[in-house]
């Protein structure tokens, strides 16, 4: 049996079954928000009660919140291999860095992205007509091909990727696509929300030119994310939000915008958040080489072989080169809110139903109704994906104890 990789909280977490008793929760929508780490629980209570303003006061706690957010930032950096002169913006999303990504892309130039991303990397780039979408290939090898491809035109400035993709956690070939881009003069922005609570990253070393991150999704409180990568771009771009502490001087005329992170992070900062994030990063990066992908490994290879055994279950892109541990499944003839409510109610598993916020790529995978997906994190273990394929088991050879509304997928 697989045991969960580390510590996180709440995995005594009891809920109440609708069938009359109570389970202990199995979370296996990691996903979409994973649990904290204990170790960043730890961190957040031991810095918690000692907070102050940050960048303004002259207060003792003031000048300590200081130093915890830019080690904060430093660690966030160094976690994700940060070049010397990279800025490390902390925001408050994925969704929030892509968003600030796209507003700084200078006027005129070409962005290429895929349709099989996450709305995060679509929506913010497909509002201007500077970029071309592309049609996904049948796997993430024929994807990153056919995105070589157009970028070999030589038309663009930035080619935006997910590092793995949210609907069938299949891992891009990043430095492939890196090298592409850079030698048709294009720069690389990758979406990393599914794909760094897997892998270890090293933008240098990966040659990426930025990369986006959630906390939530990387086993810290939702709330603090990061925009990590090439500062000029960013130093040129309208400051995200105008206000404090994004300025240099401001007169009745003019005013002067800070340069580095500061232009995009106007306001009070999310201290605690940027250091729970940064203690998540640590205890990641401390783990041996390989735990990770051989812990998740071995739980999407129990998912995808339990779950494909069942009649009726099919599992989409079952068995892609390399992916994480996500895995999208259909149940034949069931809606798939019934089979999510059904999970919850009567056996206490979380998943995720729907088309998780990649309409056109779940669209083209045939998932107009939707998908079930269960996601793995450090804090799964073998005896949930046991508990996940023994309940769909029992729901589609004996059926379910009570019904349950059809919601819309
Ligand atoms: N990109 C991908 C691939 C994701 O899975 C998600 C979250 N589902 C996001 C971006 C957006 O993350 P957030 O909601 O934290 O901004």
């Amino acid at each position: 049996p697989v045991a969960p990789l580390l510590p996180v909280v709440g995995a005594d977490t009891v809920v109440p079954l609708a069938t009359g008793g109570t389970a202990t929760y199995a979370n296996l929508d990691n996903a979409a928000s994973a649990p904290a780490l204990s170790a960043v629980a730890a961190r957040v209570a031991q810095v918690l009660p000692h907070y102050a303003s940050v960048h303004r006061g002259a207060g003792y706690l003031s000048r300590v919140s200081t130093a915890l957010f830019e080690q904060a930032r430093e660690q966030v950096g160094r976690f994700l291999g940060a070049r010397a002169d990279d800025v490390v913006v902390f925001t408050r999303s994925t969704t929030d860095a892509l968003d600030l990504l796209s507003r700084a892309v200078p006027a005129g130039a070409r962005v290429l992205v895929a349709d099989v991303e996450h709305h995060a990397n679509l929506l913010p780039w497909q509002r201007s007509a500077a970029t071309t979408v592309v049609r996904g290939g049948a796997d993430a090898e024929e994807t990153a091909a056919l995105l070589e491809a157009e970028l070999a035109t030589g038309q663009y400035a930035l080619l935006a990727v997910a590092g793995a993709s949210n609907v069938t956690g299949e891992v891009l070939p990043l430095r492939r696509l890196a090298r592409a881009a850079h030698a048709a003069g294009a720069r690389i922005a990758v979406d990393g929300a599914q794909l760094l609570p897997h892998r270890r990253v090293d933008v240098g070393r990966d040659e990426i030119d930025w990369i986006a991150l959630s906390g939530h999704k990387l086993y810290a409180p939702f709330g603090a994310g990061a925009l990590v990568g090439r500062r000029d771009w960013l130093d040129a771009a309208e400051p995200y939000l105008a206000g404090g502490g994004a300025t240099l001087d401001v007169s009745h005329d003019a005013v002067r915008w800070a340069s580095g992170p500061d232009r995009h992070e106007a306001g009070s900062p999310n201290v605690i958040g940027a250091v729970a994030l940064a203690q998540a990063c640590a205890t990641l990066a401390a783990l041996p080489d390989g735990a990770l992908e051989r812990h998740e490994g071995a739980l999407r290879a129990q998912l995808v072989d339990g779950l494909s055994a069942l009649p009726g279950v099919e599992v989409v892109r079952a068995h892609p080169a390399d992916a994480v541990g996500v895995v999208t499944f259909t149940v034949a003839g069931r809606s798939v809110s019934e089979v999510a409510a059904y999970l919850s109610a009567e056996h206490g598993i979380g998943v995720r139903d729907g088309r998780f916020c990649a309409h056109r790529f779940a669209n083209s995978l045939g998932l107009v109704a939707g998908g079930l997906r269960a996601s793995t994190g450090v804090g799964t273990g073998s005896a949930d994906v046991e508990r996940l394929v023994a309940a769909v088991e029992r729901f589609v050879t004996t059926g379910p104890e009570l019904e349950y509304g059809l919601v819309d997928g």
